[in-house]
């Protein structure tokens, strides 16, 4: 049955998510290979994936905040306090090396924190432009992705030169299709994989060796696209936010329960991630630096989108002919919350219904968020 062989792909891409820091440290055991961990978002893995190392990047787990405390302030988002805590508790211990990329203040923050903690890992800052517009900015990143590479290069004591770096961008583009063709099918039949499963696939392709996450999902993609649409029942929502982080688990199926049918995104965790190839023609190091600064999609972490974030929202959500959207933004993420008032103003302009959400890393009641969807999904139908 198709079913259960996609059940148990899926099963193997969750058993690598569920326990993300210890799976690492087993498999580096075993591969006896160096391993760095980047921040979200913005740092290329590819140079890392060059030097002969695995780069994963770093996930918000459910562990509860405690020796953390002392060393971060409460009012700073769950990701950045749980990636401390963690951290400070020698639960990354097993890193090489870890790279933060400037995205948000407290992500600066937690690489100072994490630099003065984890003294045996080599820590780096990548300072790449928040601006994209300002003169020689593709010359800056050119610059500061060259000097990351010289110290990715003293740490595994090996050459990147651009054929190893042309390997690595094609393997990393071949992963990012498969994963475009995913959410192609997964955009006309929802039904086919529940969301969460889907934030799971993409979870463990910033985990896993790309080649191995890239012959399982050749596997998922051969017994999915064989697979008979199903109709879509419920109300189609757009699920946008969470800048850095994946949704938990339990808000999505929250969603999926009182009948959202999530049917478009806009995460991290999701289109944003794989959305835009990096070209193979020319200088390879050029060819990161210009899909960050020229193709990738707009997010708030930067100073001048091309784009205002909410016009491309509005876009999107009509794209994907949702009837409504949902905004999950973490509390205290600076860049989202600056945002939300003008996502607000747009969505209503353009006569898209939306619900914020607020998301936490602590524990809480979701009967209240329950209510709350309930009555938005019937206010759509
Ligand atoms: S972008 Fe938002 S959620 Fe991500 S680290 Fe920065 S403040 Fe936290």
């Amino acid at each position: 049955m198709p079913r259960s062989k996609i059940s148990g792909i899926t099963d193997k891409f969750r058993a690598v998510v569920d326990e993300p820091y210890e799976k690492l440290k087993q498999w580096k055991e075993v591969n006896k290979k160096k391993i760095v961990g980047c921040s979200p978002m913005h740092f290329p893995e590819e140079l890392i994936h060059a030097a002969g190392m695995l780069p994963v990047v770093l996930q918000e787990t459910d562990e509860t905040i405690t020796t953390g405390f002392s060393y971060i302030y409460p009012f700073f988002c769950g990701i950045t306090r749980n990636l401390i805590d963690i951290g400070v508790k020698g639960q990354l211990g097993f890193l090489d090396g870890l790279i933060y990329s400037d995205l948000c203040v407290q992500n600066r923050t937690a690489a100072s924190i994490l630099r003065q903690n984890l003294p045996s890992i080599y820590v780096e800052f990548a300072q790449l432009p928040s601006s994209f517009t300002k003169e020689g900015v593709m010359e800056d990143t050119i610059k500061e992705l060259d000097r990351i590479k010289a110290n990715l290069e003293k740490l595994t004591g090996r050459k990147i030169d651009d054929k190893s770096l042309k390997q690595s961008i094609l393997v990393y583009n071949k992963n990012r299709s498969l994963l475009r063709r995913l959410h192609d099918l997964h955009r006309a039949d929802p039904k086919l994989l529940p969301y969460r499963d889907m934030q799971v696939i993409v979870q463990s392709s910033m985990l896993m060796p790309k080649e191995e996450h890239t012959q399982l999902l050749e596997e998922l993609l051969s017994e999915m696209e064989g697979m008979k649409p199903t109709s879509v029942k419920g109300s189609r929502l757009f699920l946008s936010g969470h800048l850095c982080q994946s949704p938990k688990a339990d808000i999505l199926d929250l969603i999926e329960g009182v009948g959202g049918v999530i049917v478009d995104d806009d995460l991290y965790t999701g289109y944003r991630h794989y959305a835009v190839d990096v070209e193979v023609n020319g200088s390879p190091i050029q060819a990161l630096a210009k899909r960050h600064l020229e193709k990738s999609l707009p997010v708030p972490t930067r100073t001048d989108l091309p784009i205002r974030w909410e016009k491309y929202l509005v876009d999107r959500v009509k794209a994907s002919k949702a009837q409504g959207a949902v905004i999950l933004v973490v509390k205290f993420c600076e860049p989202h919350l600056f945002y939300y008032p003008f996502i607000k103003e747009a969505l209503a302009k353009a006569c898209i219904p939306h619900i914020m959400v607020e998301t936490e890393h602590e524990v809480v009641s979701l009967e209240g968020v329950r209510t709350r969807l309930q009555a938005f999904i019937e206010m759509l139908r």
